[in-house]
């Protein structure tokens, strides 16, 4: 690793001395890499996740970090090269493998003062999904988010749902509505269009109508 660093130098800084390298894979949650100077020291930490990646890869990548740190333009066949690796379906799912296990989220319990969302999500599986959804990990939140209602979280692989609906006032259709809306995200995950993010699609939409009573679930929810 240490010659293809020396090499990647040499094309942005012909003639400079070679600082004293330091590289090193970090386990980063994310795919993040790092590079500081300091006393003539440069430390370069690369997402462990990109270890075991091909050779003009790591040489994009370097090349990145050193044009970053002296400022130098970016050579885009390496920055479309980093991008395209990073992007792709395997390593998009290596990624989100190693967030579940290092960052993992500090969850409340399925188990609310009135509603027990595993076996909420247990009945509309049944009676909207055939059964077929795997049950993530269920929680109410921490606070009576009023903002934000639900949430579904691939990289967790649960679901997330104000406990502002877990009081006895609230009607059970407007809770499993949010629940059922969850689901669907859970069934059709966010689609990558272009640099557009696609959250609610068509054919969400569209599942999102069978919902019974529909209306009178988005009409309580005004009332929150
Ligand atoms: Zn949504």
């Amino acid at each position: 690793m240490l010659p293809l660093l020396q090499e990647t130098y040499r094309e942005l800084r012909p003639r400079a001395p070679f600082p004293e390298f330091e590289l090193r894979f970090y386990p980063f949650v994310n795919i993040n890499n790092t590079v500081r100077l300091a006393d003539g020291r440069m430390k370069l930490r690369l997402s462990d996740l990109l270890e075991s990646a091909p050779e003009p890869v790591l040489k994009a990548i370097l090349h990145i970090l050193l044009a970053k740190i002296y400022r130098r333009p970016i050579d885009r066949a390496h920055s479309s090269r980093y991008r395209r690796y990073i992007a792709s379906r395997e390593m998009m799912q290596k990624a989100q493998r190693v967030r579940q296990m290092r960052g993992r989220k500090r969850l409340e319990s399925a188990q609310g003062r009135c509603y027990d969302l595993d076996e909420v999500f247990d009945t509309l599986n049944v009676r909207f999904f055939h059964g077929l959804l795997g049950r993530p990990q269920m929680s109410w939140s921490a606070e009576r988010a009023r903002h934000l209602l639900g949430h579904y979280d691939p990289a967790h692989n649960a679901i997330i749902i104000s406990k502002v609906f877990d009081q006895p006032h609230v009607p059970r259709l407007a809770m499993e509505y949010i629940v059922y809306h969850e689901m669907l995200h859970l069934k059709h995950p966010v689609k990558i269009r272009g640099s557009r993010r696609c959250v609610h699609g068509k054919e969400f939409r569209e599942e999102e109508k069978a919902f019974p009573r529909l209306e009178a679930a988005r009409l309580f929810l005004k009332s929150l």
